[in-house]
């Protein structure tokens, strides 16, 4: 029996996936063409031009059929031998998945674990490797998607690249929205995927190595094949990548790289730290906490009473088409995201703030009506 649908029309402000702009969403649409051709080496090659240039970095950035994890994965096999020892720096969830990942592949790690919320200290990473002068690597997050902050990863670079360690970021959400500069800040593998800031369906993982890296690759023993880091390097010269590409995505990705250019990278960073501070403005004037020591500027997190977490991301997709994002492990039900990366705009904002103000009327919340979207446009009416 088929469901009839209170809503018609969606607004999806979850931090991936994210919005596709038609133009991009059209490039999906077309026929398929066959990937050792001409014409897809013309296409792979602007792509990875256009990659580097996002990643800001002079290295090679590597296209990978998987979601970001299978880029984080790659990260792990390719640099480390079984008995390794790693740090790993956590503050979330999806720093989290660096341990689980060692520990699938048995590496030994110290885990520099702080509560969810905080950010990690650069400094404890400094300690950290000065004890264990044997690490071959740190593994971190850049916006640490599950709470909304972001590490310090220009410190941390500037740390780990005066010892013999490299260090290895997650920056799968916050690549295009938040300001990110591989080369400069020192940072020495840094992964990311399609369905967030890239703004396309998710399928596409990225990674990028440097020449300190490349060191390690050379030494690895762990296990590995289709993510043989190596055979990706082999095929890039020739614009192809080793097994079938997602054609279909790589094909669209040159279309979403064109539209960041258009935009360019510089004022997309502004736009979303303009929503995320709009965001904010908006979640405070409804007397919810901002949650997250030091906010990201793709997604905005706010705390919310545990009776009511899960109600609220509920019906807001269920009675007005607006999915947000929730807690996630023993956030779940006590914290809501808005995500503003990638093809989301101030009207978008707007739209789920309002929506936010009738769910939490409806849920019985005392708030003055009006009162988070006034406060948003105050902020974005500042700004030309
Ligand atoms: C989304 C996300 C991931 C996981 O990516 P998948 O594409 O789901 O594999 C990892 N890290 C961060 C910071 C993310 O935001």
């Amino acid at each position: 029996m088929e469901e009839i649908k209170k809503v018609t029309k969606y607004y999806l402000l979850t931090p991936g996936p994210t919005p596709i702009p038609p133009e991009v969403a059209l490039k999906e649409a077309l026929p398929i063409i066959h990937h050792r051709t001409n014409e897809f080496a013309v296409i792979y090659r602007n792509v990875v031009e256009g990659l580097k240039d996002v990643f800001r970095t002079k290295n090679e950035v590597y296209i990978l059929a998987a979601s970001g994890t299978g880029a984080m994965e790659t990260a792990v096999v390719n640099l480390l031998s079984h008995g390794d020892e790693i740090i790993v720096a956590s503050c979330g969830n999806f720093g989290d998945r660096w341990l689980k990942i060692a520990q699938g592949y048995g590496l030994k790690f110290i885990s520099i674990c702080v509560e969810w919320g905080k950010v990690v200290k650069p400094s404890e990473i400094e300690k950290a490797l000065k004890n264990n002068p044997n690490v071959k690597a740190v593994y971190t997050t850049f916006t640490e998607t599950s709470t909304g902050v972001v590490n310090d990863i220009k410190t941390i670079g500037e740390i780990v690249s005066k010892t013999d360690a490299i260090l290895v970021v997650d920056a799968i959400s916050g690549l295009v929205g938040q300001e990110f500069k591989t080369d400069e800040w020192k940072v020495d593998v840094v992964v990311s995927g399609s369905q967030k800031g890239f703004m396309l369906a998710p399928g596409l993982a990225f990674i990028t190595l440097n020449d300190k890296a490349w060191e390690l690759v050379k030494t690895s023993k762990l296990p590995k094949f289709y993510f043989d880091i190596k055979k990706y390097k082999k095929s890039y010269i020739t614009n192809e990548t080793p097994f079938t590409p997602p054609v279909t995505l790589v094909v669209a990705l040159e279309e979403s790289i064109k539209f960041i250019n258009k935009r360019g990278l510089e004022n997309i960073w502004n736009d979303c730290k303009l929503l995320a501070k709009a965001a904010r403005a908006g979640m405070t004037a409804l007397d919810l906490k901002l949650f997250g020591e030091v906010p990201c500027e793709v997604v905005t997190s706010a705390s919310v009473p545990i009776e009511i977490g899960g109600k609220i991301v509920k019906m807001l997709r269920e009675k007005y088409g607006v999915s947000i994002a929730g807690g996630q492990g023993d956030l779940k039900g006590k914290i809501i995201r808005f995500a503003h990366m990638g093809y989301i705009g101030k009207a978008d904002l707007l739209i789920g703030l309002a929506c936010l103000e009738m769910v939490l009327v409806e849920l019985g919340i005392k708030i003055e009506k009006g009162k988070a979207v006034a406060a948003a446009e105050e902020v974005l009416l500042k700004t030309e």
